[in-house]
């Protein structure tokens, strides 16, 4: 399967749902065309480049961020999942392609400013996906969790959880896991788009199962031996201590 053609299918869907409110941007254009474009990627990185993704995030979070931890991210997007439903998402986040109570308050002022779930801060793209204190906890549960199972003492930061740069330190299943860790969580936060409701941690465990027999359907069927091996090696932590752990509770 051609998992970087997904991302243009997805950005078409996407403006069906949105292209009544906005003009297309470039990255739209780009993908709503009926042929198949050429060089995906490289277009991505042009498109991320031109539109200045990577900087409105800098702006946002006050900080500067080397051009080489972009491009890692943006390359790390595609390598999240096997799913290229995960993939999309994660690389819509990069790209701010969901649209924040800020960006909608922005486009039509009737729209509110605040934050859907704790209704006390702007909108913003780093408070919704991270900074809300109603989603905080959420992130720090996770973290608990991976923290538990692998022993690799990490704390979430906006940095991983939302923008796909883990440091290098963290390698090999360990560092596998926590993309599952973080593609799971985001896909919930992500469902409950524009909701008041903040997702549960049996939410996020449902999604990692989901996510396992994903991953480990499609190897059987397309992968070699080695990589066989090598998911049912990721997974079998995880499998490991969910059975063994009681943390994994609703709320
Ligand atoms: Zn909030």
């Amino acid at each position: 399967m051609d998992a970087t053609w997904s991302t243009p299918r997805y950005v078409s869907s996407l403006v069906k749902e949105t292209a009544m409110d906005r003009p297309l941007t470039a990255l739209e254009k780009n993908f709503t065309q009926e042929e198949r474009p050429v060089h995906v990627l490289s277009k991505v990185y042009k498109i991320l480049n031109d539109e200045s993704q990577d900087q409105k995030w800098e702006e946002e979070l006050g900080i500067e961020i080397h051009r080489k931890k972009w491009e890692k991210a943006i390359a790390v997007t595609h390598k999240l999942s096997i799913s290229s439903k995960h993939q999309e998402r994660n690389y819509k986040i990069l790209a701010r392609w969901y649209k924040c109570p800020k960006d909608l308050h922005r486009i039509n002022p009737t729209n509110e400013e605040e934050c859907w779930r704790c209704q006390a801060s702007s909108g913003t793209m780093s408070h919704i996906w991270y900074y809300c204190p109603k989603i905080l906890p959420f992130w720090q549960k996770i973290f608990e969790i991976y923290r538990a199972m692998t022993g690799n003492e990490i704390y979430p930061d906006i940095l991983i959880t939302v923008l796909s740069m883990i440091p290098g330190s963290i390698k090999n299943i360990k560092r596998d896991s926590l993309k599952y860790f973080l593609t799971a969580a985001r896909t919930c936060i992500a469902r409950k788009w524009k909701s008041s409701i903040t997702p549960s941690m049996m939410e996020w465990e449902c999604e990692m199962a989901e996510m396992r027999a994903l991953e480990e359907r499609k190897v059987l069927e397309e992968g070699s031996n080695k990589q066989i091996k090598q998911i049912q090696a990721i997974w079998a932590r995880w499998v490991d201590y969910s059975a063994s752990s009681l943390l994994l509770c609703d709320g």
